[in-house]
């Protein structure tokens, strides 16, 4: 079959590889009928994620049901699924939990070796193990191109977005219009927020997030902390959404919140160290959450939500491409000439 490799840091190729097929009785045969790019990609790309040469790419998919392993009970072919971008087994403790994010037989789709060598969506087929608990099906009526991000990046925005405590009439900041932050500003709308601010640099973003109901504050032109803090009295934002991974992001999200705020960080750290305000964090009595979403939880209200009209995810797809051309669609993602990149196989 056909599938996007990693070959190395800056490099990665549309190869032929052998289609995998079932091995585990709790796993699932999935056609990949849409694949996207995600900005995690970027990571892997750029060596910031360790990625073994080889290894297939692609961690946001949705596809039909081809096998099923016996003891399999949720899905059988024919099924239109949605997968999570990991897999979780809804038994381990901290599934019971709810916190299927830290599920002890977790494994990450298209990461290669060092994330439990799975699979990736950037290809035909995959084999989702824990299919059961890692899976959802596709409402009717829910096309490919709506569902797809529920397995990723909405999930991410609204995760955020849900931990960031937003309540009716609040004023938001997210930080980053990539495909993340977009979802985070679609999210924030759902819990009633007055006003919510995006901050980017790039003008295509920025537009887009106008057009979705966010106030655009281009942080190429002026220190956003201070847009925020001119346009709220002074005060700064109720909560702010972290949804691009650098450092200095992460200060800014820190900056443009009030005193007893919330700060709600999704982006993956650019660095595992840095500096951090604890003074400040304490003087402002701020909340900060960060973290891996924890996908499992939300998507069956994600897909109910589109299903019903509240959420159109797929609003922010710019470029529809074939996966033989997934080299040139890393390249425009990476470059920023594209907003969000969906392959068919
Ligand atoms: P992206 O790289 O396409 O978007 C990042 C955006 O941030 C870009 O538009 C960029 O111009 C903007 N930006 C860069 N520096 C900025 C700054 N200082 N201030 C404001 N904006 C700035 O990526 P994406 O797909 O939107 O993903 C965003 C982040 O979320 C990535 O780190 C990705 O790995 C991460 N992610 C996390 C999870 C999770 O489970 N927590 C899931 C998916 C993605
Ligand atoms: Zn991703």
């Amino acid at each position: 079959m056909k599938a996007l490799t990693f070959r190395s840091v800056g490099e990665v190729k549309v190869t032929d590889v052998p289609k995998p097929g079932i091995k585990g009785s709790g796993e699932a045969l999935v056609k990949v009928t849409l694949g996207a790019v995600c900005g995690s990609d970027l990571h892997i790309l750029h060596g910031r994620t360790p990625m073994n040469e080889g290894a297939v790419l692609g961690h946001e998919y949705v596809g039909v049901i081809q096998e099923v392993g016996s003891e399999v009970k949720r899905f059988k072919p024919g099924d239109r699924v949605v997968s999570s971008f990991f897999t979780s087994c809804g038994h381990c403790s901290f599934c019971r939990k709810g916190w299927f994010n830290q599920c002890v037989n977790k494994a990450t789709f298209g990461h290669g070796e060092y994330f439990g060598g799975l699979g990736g969506g950037q290809s035909e087929y995959v084999v989702v193990p824990l299919a059961d608990h890692t899976m959802e099906p596709i409402p009717a009526g829910v096309t490919d191109e709506q569902a797809i991000f529920v397995g990723d990046i909405l999930s991410t925005g609204f995760f955020a977005a849900e931990r960031a405590e937003i309540k009716a009439g609040d004023v938001v900041a997210v930080i980053g219009a990539g495909p993340v932050g977009l979802m985070a500003l679609m999210s924030a709308q759902l819990f009633g927020p007055a006003r919510v601010f995006i901050v980017d640099m790039v003008d295509s973003r920025l537009e887009l997030a106008q057009e979705l109901g966010g106030i655009p504050i281009n942080a190429g032109e002026g220190r956003p902390v201070e847009a925020v803090q001119s346009q709220t009295g002074g005060i700064g934002a109720d909560a702010s959404i972290e949804c691009v991974g650098l450092l200095s992001a992460v200060d800014t999200a820190i900056q443009c919140v009030r005193g007893g705020g919330t700060i709600s960080m999704v982006g993956v750290p650019s660095a595992a160290q840095g500096e951090f305000p604890y003074l400040h964090m304490w003087l402002k009595s701020l909340t900060f959450r960060s973290g891996w979403a924890n996908v499992q939880a939300y998507m069956r209200p994600l897909l109910d939500l589109i299903a019903s009209g509240r959420l159109q995810p797929d609003a922010i797809i710019s470029h529809r491409m074939k996966l033989e051309e997934a080299e040139e669609a890393y390249r425009i993602f990476d470059a920023r000439e594209a907003t969000k990149i969906v392959l068919t196989p």
